[in-house]
């Protein structure tokens, strides 16, 4: 894994700007079953830019996938959570917990769980 030096979150994740709305941050994480939502845009939905996660993730890595090494750009990239969402749901929104990685990272990841031979945790 490449080392990065991480960059200061965007607005949309920066807890400390969110604070004076922090409860109706979480009440857009929940679905209509009060179910977190396991999606990490889902935080920047209300006046946030999602494209400023990937834009400062593709910067703060040099645009290279952080696995593999290979370039992404905003087309051939995916945002990984290092700690999955699925098992640690609050950690979709956390900005340290987000990785930029490829398209090719990802599939072989889906594949390996897919077919039971990954658990990262
Ligand atoms: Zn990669």
């Amino acid at each position: 894994m490449k080392k990065i030096h991480r960059l200061p979150p965007p607005d949309c994740l920066d807890n400390q700007k969110q604070a004076h709305k922090k409860n109706k941050f979480y009440e857009v994480l929940r679905d209509n079953n009060g179910k977190i939502k396991p999606r990490w845009n889902t935080a920047c939905k209300e006046g946030g830019d999602i494209s400023k996660i990937r834009k400062t993730l593709l910067e703060m890595s040099n645009q290279t996938c952080v696995y593999c090494g290979d370039k992404i750009y905003n087309t051939n990239m995916d945002v990984d959570h290092y700690l999955p969402s699925s098992k640690f749901p609050y950690l979709a929104y956390c900005w340290n917990n987000l990785l930029p990685s490829c398209l090719k990272f990802y599939q072989y990841w889906l594949t390996e769980k897919k077919e039971g031979r990954i658990d990262r945790i």
